[in-house]
């Protein structure tokens, strides 16, 4: 059964990457995500049923549309595989829960602000209060489960996140904003207290070091932002599978 269950959710993992690709391209230029129906934005020709198989068209058509040959964005590709195999490795770390439900829904938000963020250097308010709303419920629910801390917890997280980032933004002058802000609330919901600083302090390490690394390679200069919101996804990624693990290690230091 696993085999089976493990190709079930890898491909609802790239055919939910494909409609993360829509949202992608639509919500920061407000359109609608429902019409028109998907088509080449160089030609406009609406696709048909092959051209959308997740994956599999992008490779048969070697990146290309069929129509008028334009190249398809790599994005797509990356999004759909990426998803799916995001999807596969949840499924093989939770098994059928509740909590893969959860992580599912999660991920796919995280992956969302990951994706516009590092192309637009947005977070949307589009995305982020209906995923607060959604966290905020899910805490209700389902208080205390692997990945829930209830809800008090969730709001005294997502108080901490805010007041942090509001304190950051506020001594970096421009170098944050209040998109930051509002994602750290949001992170701080998932993560819940004290979660939420392991969330923050991996977004921070790993935004540092890989800030440094493109100084050092003088891909951008300083005055070229780097955006923090990847960086706050993937690091609410790896908290809500290790978070607790984490900080255990990172007490064990002082002795606790
Ligand atoms: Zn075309």
């Amino acid at each position: 059964m696993t085999l089976y269950w493990a190709v079930v959710f890898t491909l609802l993992g790239m055919a939910l990457g494909s409609f993360f690709n829509v949202l992608a391209d639509r919500l920061p230029a407000g359109k609608s995500i429902i019409r028109p129906a998907s088509h080449c934005p160089a030609c406009g020709v609406k696709l048909s049923v092959p051209d959308l198989v997740p994956v599999v068209s992008y490779l048969a058509l070697k990146g290309r549309c069929r129509y008028c040959h334009a190249a398809i964005p790599r994005r797509m590709l990356m999004v759909e595989l990426a998803t799916g195999i995001m999807f596969l490795l949840l499924y093989l770390f939770y098994g059928l829960s509740p909590e893969l439900g959860i992580a599912l829904l999660y991920f796919s938000l995280l992956l969302l602000i990951f994706i516009i963020d590092l192309e637009q250097q947005l977070i949307l308010n589009v995305i982020i209060y209906p995923s607060a709303l959604a966290v905020l419920l899910i805490n209700l629910i389902w208080p205390d489960t692997g990945i829930t801390h209830g809800f008090l917890n969730g709001l005294a997280g997502g108080g901490a996140g805010l007041l942090l980032f509001l304190l950051i933004v506020i001594a970096s002058r421009g170098g944050m904003g209040l998109g930051d802000v509002k994602m750290a609330g949001l992170m701080g919901l998932i993560l819940g207290f004290p979660g939420i600083f392991v969330g923050i302090f991996l977004a921070v390490v790993s935004g540092g070091l890989v800030a440094g690394i493109i100084l050092m390679l003088k891909r951008k200069s300083k005055r070229d932002p780097i955006p923090f919101g990847p960086f706050l996804s993937l690091g609410t990624m790896a908290a809500i599978l290790w978070g607790q693990p984490i900080m255990d290690w990172y007490l064990g230091f002082f002795g606790f």
